[in-house]
């Protein structure tokens, strides 16, 4: 049997080389006031059994990570004519790049950058009408696959990202002049801000992936969010696509379906056993923690588990 909380142990110690390295997002300048010499790490079984090192109970801004969630939402309503709005390929840019945008129509690569993140809070906003209500929504999906409904968002991350978030709003013009935006441009990146911007600590987004290492069922509770086909898409996107211009790096070194944010926080699954979280907030060049990224390397080296 594997010693989960040995290696956790192991990794916080072997990490510490790497937490010096790298840069806080400060293009959001409240992200740039995070104290950048955190770590956490938290692991979910199956059964419930959890496994933690360092601040895992700390919450941070999920940026991103959040992606997961309203493409999970997203694809539970549309379904396949999502895919007529954002494609499935990775960018090979960076996660908030335009110049494909205008190369390719107006149509986004893919979900997780920022441009296909916007479409599918588009696409929710359609949905539910209001900015109030797809932002509910968002939050009881997650709350609910979570299991707590203590999650919340911050208002100040929010406030700030939108008073500098010319680029998403220079993508999200851009969709809307290809047509590719159904709703105010203004209503969508609020929208996404406030998704970006909501908080959780390593401990509850390790539960709260849960159902995407089970085929879309949470192994717990037994509810399902996603079909076993959808659940299949998701973790095939986080593959690909979850790590922006790194994913192919992530997928090399890692070896597991994930999905990082600008807060410092990667997301991982290994399908039938666990679901992973990982927080530090130094980012490397590709704007994903890099001591996070370091951790979840070794801990597919020293436990042997990956996809491949
Ligand atoms: N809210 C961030 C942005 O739009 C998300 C980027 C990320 O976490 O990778 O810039």
């Amino acid at each position: 049997m594997i010693d989960y909380q040995k290696i956790l142990f192991e990794i916080q110690e072997e990490i510490k080389p790497f937490m010096s390295q790298g840069k806080v997002a400060d293009y959001i300048p409240a992200l740039g006031g995070v104290d950048p010499d955190q770590f956490a790490m938290s692991i979910t079984l199956f059964d419930g059994t959890t496994y933690h090192i360092g601040c895992s109970d700390t919450k941070f801004s999920i940026q991103s990570i959040s992606k997961v969630f309203t493409f999970s939402k997203s694809l539970n309503i549309y379904s396949k004519e999502l895919y007529n709005r954002v494609g499935k390929e990775p960018s090979g840019n960076p996660f908030n790049s335009l110049v494909q945008l205008e190369y390719e129509k107006g149509k986004p690569r893919n979900p997780f950058i920022n441009a296909g993140a916007i479409v599918i809070t588009d696409t929710l906003l359609s949905h539910y009408k209001t900015t109030d209500d797809t932002f509910t929504k968002v939050l009881d999906f997650i709350k609910e696959v979570a299991d707590n409904k203590e999650i919340t968002y911050d208002e100040e991350v929010c406030l700030s990202e939108y008073r500098h978030g010319f680029r998403n709003l220079a993508l999200a013009n851009l969709m809307k002049s290809f047509g590719n935006l159904d709703n105010e441009v203004e209503d969508v990146v609020k929208t996404y801000f406030k998704h970006c911007s909501i908080t959780m600590s390593t401990k509850e987004l390790s539960r709260a992936m849960l159902f995407l290492a089970n085929h879309g069922t949470d192994p717990i509770s037994k509810r399902q969010f996603s079909t076993v086909n959808q659940a299949k898409r998701v973790n095939a996107m986080m593959l690909t696509c979850g790590h922006y211009d790194a994913s192919g790096e992530f997928a090399f070194h890692v070896g597991l379906p994930g999905k990082s944010g600008v807060g410092g926080g990667i997301v991982a699954v290994v399908p039938k056993l666990m679901s992973i979280a990982v927080f530090s907030p130094r980012l490397n060049v590709w704007g994903n923690s890099l001591a996070g990224t370091q951790a979840l390397e070794l801990f597919t080296q020293k436990s042997g588990l990956s996809i491949f």
